[in-house]
């Protein structure tokens, strides 16, 4: 027999631990499926990374997050979500995809989880946007030596790295390199290292700023280019801005452009999307956040409301709205 909940959460980042707080609060009968572990995607980040937001933009309870310095560390942060989810004994399952997604002619849904099945009145799908790196689709980007994430730079101490990506991500992995000790380019679009506009993704001033240090000693070199051509085990092959081909030695790729949502679940149940700058966004009520799909919800980082804050806040304003549909409909 599977469970019957009120709420399904997919997702325990901060939108779905939020969701799960505020389910707790209204008596709500729900259950967050998380198929990495609790905060995963800030579990993810480069290790002793420190983030750009406030505590008080991260934290689940105002003052609950105390950072050593001004801003938390991927450490401090991670450590903050999962006690929050131990101390509130929220009911979170880690470990565990949500597969498939269907319904039943009573309206309710059907959730198929690599553990389990599960029967939800409503759904809220709180996935974040990092399942899908983005590809540069060139020969000899499935060698092994070749990342689409970036964790810390110890083992390529000595080592020739190339970081291939234009925003804060890439420009971060490439400071931690060559600061690291690895011999480090950074290859970069000429519009992305002119950019200076925040709100289009541009690096921030606190990383440029050492990064042209890093420059200035001659430990980082900087490429405008226009295309990776070809990967090999020893060397990556360019085009320039110039349209010159330049061929480098090369230990390790970090191609570090960005991620995408997966909304193939949200697509098969009928939710529409839309294209809006780089990637396809759900469609949704901006009061309710309930998509074209009666009873299915979306929070977080692939919706328009993108950062941590944003994600903490939705699920605060909508939860007690589905537990208010649910009280409507007994
Ligand atoms: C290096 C780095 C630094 C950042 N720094 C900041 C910062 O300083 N401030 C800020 O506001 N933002 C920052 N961000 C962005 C921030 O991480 C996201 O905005 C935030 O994680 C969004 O929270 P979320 O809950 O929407 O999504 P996520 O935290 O991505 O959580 C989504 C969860 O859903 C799970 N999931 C997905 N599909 C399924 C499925 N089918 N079944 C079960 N589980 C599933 C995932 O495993 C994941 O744990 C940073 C991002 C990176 C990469």
């Amino acid at each position: 027999m599977s469970e019957q909940l009120d709420l399904l959460i997919i997702g325990a980042g901060p939108a779905g631990i939020s969701a799960a707080d505020v389910s707790a609060r209204e008596g709500l009968n729900y259950l967050v499926v998380e198929k990495g572990l609790i905060a995963d995607t800030v579990y993810h980040y480069p290790i002793g990374l420190t983030v750009f937001s406030t505590p008080n933009e991260l934290a689940m309870r105002e003052g609950a997050l105390k950072p050593c310095r001004e801003k938390p560390t991927r450490e401090e942060l991670l450590s903050h979500y999962v006690h929050f989810v131990l101390e509130n004994n929220l009911r979170v399952q880690t470990e565990e995809e949500v597969v498939e997604v269907g319904r039943t002619e009573s309206g309710e849904f059907l959730v198929q989880t690599s553990r389990g099945r599960y029967r939800a009145a409503r759904i809220l799908f709180a996935i974040g946007a990092m399942s899908r790196p983005r590809r540069l689709n060139v020969p000899g980007e499935i060698l092994g030596k070749v990342h689409h994430r970036f964790v810390e730079p110890f083992p390529y101490v000595r080592k020739n790295a190339l970081v291939v990506g234009g925003g804060n991500s890439a420009a971060e992995a490439a400071l931690f390199l060559s600061e690291g000790g690895a011999q480090t380019s950074l290859a970069i679009w000429r519009t992305d290292w002119e950019n200076r506009d925040l709100k289009r993704g541009a690096i921030k001033q606190w990383v440029r700023e050492p990064l042209q240090k890093q420059i200035e000693r001659g430990a980082l070199r900087v490429i405008l280019f226009k295309e990776v051509e070809e990967i090999t085990e020893k060397s990556v092959r360019l085009k320039t801005e110039d349209d010159e081909t330049l061929t480098l030695p090369n230990d390790a790729v970090f191609i570090l452009i960005g991620s995408d949502a997966d909304l193939t679940l949200l697509r098969k149940l009928g939710v529409e999307t839309v294209h809006t700058g780089l990637c396809d966004v759900p469609v949704y009520d901006p009061e309710t956040f309930e998509t074209n799909i009666s009873g299915i919800y979306v929070a977080g980082h692939f919706t328009n409301s993108r950062h941590i804050k944003e994600a903490i806040a939705i699920p605060r304003r909508i939860v007690p709205l589905i537990a208010q549909s649910l009280r409507a409909a007994v």
